[in-house]
C-alpha cells in the first residue's frame, strides 16, 4: 500500500531538481486530478493500482530530467492554464514581466497587438485575458506551435486572438500594430546552460539564436519600425547580459523612451522602446 505521503517522500530521489517537493506534488495532483491543497487534506489516501502505475511512470520521466510541464502537458502562465508540448518553450514566470509592462503603456482602447514567436500563445493569451478590446495577432514559424497556440486560444475562449504561421514578419506585410512583443530565442549556441535542466528537453529553435544569441532580436528590432504605428511600442525579452546592446540597438533603429527592466531574480530581462514620430 502506497499513500500520498509516501509518494511525496520520494522527492528526495530527485536530486537534480531544485523544486523536488513541488515537482512530486504537481505529478500527484495530475494523477488524482485535484489541486495541491487536496494532497494535504488527504495525505493518508492510498493510491489504487492504476494510480500507482501512473505515478511511477510520471515519476520516472521526472527522474530522467524531463520538465514537469511536459510530463503533465500543462503550465500556468499569468494564472491561465496552458497546454504545452515538445514543440514549444515552456512559459517562464520571468516572461510575465513583459505583460506587466505592456498593460500600463499608453495605448488606444482597441490597440492592435502582435506577439512574435508566440509558442504556447502565452503572451498573446495573457494580454487577451486582461484586454478584451485589444485585437491580438500571435505568430509562430512552427506549424506545431501555431496549432498549440490556437488550441489554447480556443480553450480560453480568447476570441480576440488570431494565430498565424509566420516567419517573424513574413506573413504580415502591410499590417501595422500599436504594440509588438516578443520572447524570441536569445541563447548563444555554445552556452553551457543548454546542457542543464529543463532546457535540454526544449526545442533549440525556441532557445538558440545565431550571432551569440542576437540574430533574432536584431531582426525584430530592425524590422519592427515598418510594422509599428508612430508612437507604437516594442517590448522584447532578452538574456541577462544583453540589456546594454539591445537598448543601444533600439536607439540606433530610431526608438525613443527606451528602457531596460529586471526580472524576478533582479537580472536585466526585458527592454522596450517607442517608435518616434508621433
Ligand atoms: N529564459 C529562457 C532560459 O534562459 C530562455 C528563453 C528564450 O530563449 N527566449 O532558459
Amino acid at each position: 500500500m502506497t499513500t500520498v505521503t509516501q509518494c511525496l517522500r520520494r522527492a528526495e530521489e530527485l536530486v537534480e531538481s531544485d523544486s523536488a517537493r513541488l515537482d512530486v506534488e504537481v505529478l500527484l495532483t495530475h494523477v488524482f486530478n485535484v489541486d495541491r491543497a487536496w494532497l494535504y487534506s488527504w495525505s493518508d489516501r492510498v493510491l489504487d493500482a492504476a494510480q500507482l502505475e501512473q505515478f511511477e511512470a510520471l515519476f520516472q520521466r521526472r527522474l530522467n530530467g524531463e520538465p514537469v510541464a511536459y510530463i503533465t502537458g500543462e503550465k500556468e502562465f499569468w494564472s491561465l492554464p496552458l497546454a504545452v508540448n515538445f514543440s514549444t518553450l515552456i512559459p517562464r514566470p520571468d516572461t510575465e514581466l513583459l505583460i506587466e509592462h505592456a498593460l500600463v503603456l499608453p495605448l488606444p482602447e482597441n490597440a492592435r497587438v502582435l506577439d512574435l514567436g508566440t509558442g504556447t500563445g502565452a503572451i498573446a493569451l495573457a494580454l487577451a485575458s486582461e484586454k478584451p478590446n485589444w485585437q491580438i495577432t500571435a505568430v509562430d514559424v512552427s506549424p506545431e506551435a501555431v496549432a498549440l497556440a490556437a488550441c489554447n486560444a480556443r480553450n480560453l475562449e480568447a476570441s480576440n486572438v488570431r494565430v498565424l504561421q509566420s516567419d517573424w514578419f513574413g506573413a504580415l506585410r502591410g499590417e501595422v500594430f500599436d504594440l509588438i512583443l516578443s520572447n524570441p530565442p536569445y541563447i548563444s549556441e555554445n552556452d553551457e546552460h543548454l546542457n542543464q535542466g529543463d532546457v535540454r528537453f526544449e526545442p533549440a529553435t525556441a532557445l538558440v539564436s545565431a550571432k551569440q544569441g542576437y540574430a533574432d532580436l536584431e531582426k525584430i528590432i530592425e524590422d519592427s519600425g515598418l510594422y509599428l504605428n508612430a508612437g507604437g511600442w516594442l517590448v522584447v525579452e532578452h538574456g541577462f547580459q544583453q540589456g546594454e546592446k539591445i537598448t543601444a540597438l533600439m536607439r540606433d533603429n530610431g526608438f525613443v523612451e527606451v528602457s531596460l527592466h529586471q526580472d524576478l531574480g533582479g537580472n536585466d530581462r526585458a527592454s522596450m522602446g517607442r517608435k518616434n514620430g508621433y
